[in-house]
């Protein structure tokens, strides 16, 4: 089989040399029918939103979407798996833009439900940023859903928001002059120096999870974390923990001042029913 497939590439040219490798073939045979399965997904209605409450001490301050994928032959795919293909392919804008429709949706008709109204993060792609629709894109999203965008976030990972700056900035700027709450996701991975992320139109900064792990044991990730929230601090930016498995986590971070926390120990991301009944449930605590 893999003399064939050499000898096919031999009668194709020096150009196919890369299809002598079996494993390239698989990978390369994976990612063509993933990306065919992600250009029919948005109309055969295979996405789903999942959301993951924050917290603050015990009650949910925020709701993060997450999108789902269910594949109909492979069942759910992870959106680390087609969120960089959806990228690459281009298919991110509707997918994205989608998401936040849904969303926007989401959270209003909870709201019209009288459920406390809590804040809705939806996360944006490095193409979604570079994009000079984004602003007007979501403006009409805001209109179409009723949502006020007191009641929106938008999160970019370190690594995007400081990719071209000159262009982010002022595409961020009016997002957030928008009334829309703008947070940094993964931070601590991407090396921003504290003199770019000033220039940056945020609100919040959510420290990377890989942190989270033995922060017991390891003492860089745990000064890597006391680090974040000084910056933070000294920024004037919200903090949020992402990640938070254990207790120790927890009471940790709280001795660091953060006060916003995702993560398994609170709850894992659920559908939206199951968030429902948590958000009415939030609000019998709180009555
Ligand atoms: P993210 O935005 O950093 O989202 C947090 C991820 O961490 C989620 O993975 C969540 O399920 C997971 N997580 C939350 N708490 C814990 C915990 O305590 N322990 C562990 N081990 N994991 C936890 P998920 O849903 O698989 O999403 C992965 C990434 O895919 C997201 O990372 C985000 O970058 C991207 N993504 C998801 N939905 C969207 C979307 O609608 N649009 C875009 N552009 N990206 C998305
Ligand atoms: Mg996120
Ligand atoms: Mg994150
Ligand atoms: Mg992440």
């Amino acid at each position: 089989n893999a003399d064939t497939a050499m000898y096919q590439a031999k009668e194709h040219g020096r150009n196919n040399f890369q299809f002598f490798f079996p494993e390239m073939n698989i990978a390369l045979a994976k990612k063509m029918m993933l990306e065919a399965g992600l250009r029919t997904a948005l109309d055969n209605n295979e996405f789903q939103l999942h959301y993951q409450p924050q917290y603050d001490h015990e009650k949910i301050v925020g709701l993060e979407a997450l999108i789902r994928w269910q594949h109909p032959v492979y069942g759910i795919v992870s959106p680390l798996d087609f969120i960089p293909l959806a990228e690459e392919t281009g298919l991110i804008n509707p997918i994205g833009q989608w998401v936040l429709e849904k969303a926007c949706q989401q959270c209003m008709e909870w709201q019209q439900q009288g459920l406390p109204p809590v804040r809705l993060a939806v996360n944006l792609s490095m193409r979604q940023l570079q994009d000079k629709h984004l602003v007007t894109m979501v403006q009409q999203t805001l209109q179409k859903t009723g949502l006020s965008p007191a009641y929106l976030e938008l999160e970019i990972t370190e690594s995007i928001a400081m990719h071209r700056l000159d262009t982010v900035i002022p595409r961020l700027q009016a997002l957030q002059d928008m009334g829309i709450h703008i947070s940094i996701d993964d931070f601590g991975t991407g090396y921003s120096s504290l003199s770019c992320l000033q220039s940056l139109p945020i609100n919040s900064l959510k420290i990377d999870q890989s942190f989270m792990r033995n922060m017991s044991t390891n003492t860089s990730n745990t000064s890597i974390v006391s680090a974040i929230a000084a910056m933070a601090h000294s920024l004037s930016l919200s903090l949020v923990a992402e990640g938070v498995e254990t207790e120790a986590q927890l009471e940790f971070l709280r001795s660091l001042g953060c006060s916003t926390f995702q993560g398994y120990y609170f709850s894992k991301p659920i559908s939206a029913t199951e968030c429902e009944w948590l958000l009415a449930n939030n609000a019998a605590k709180i009555g």
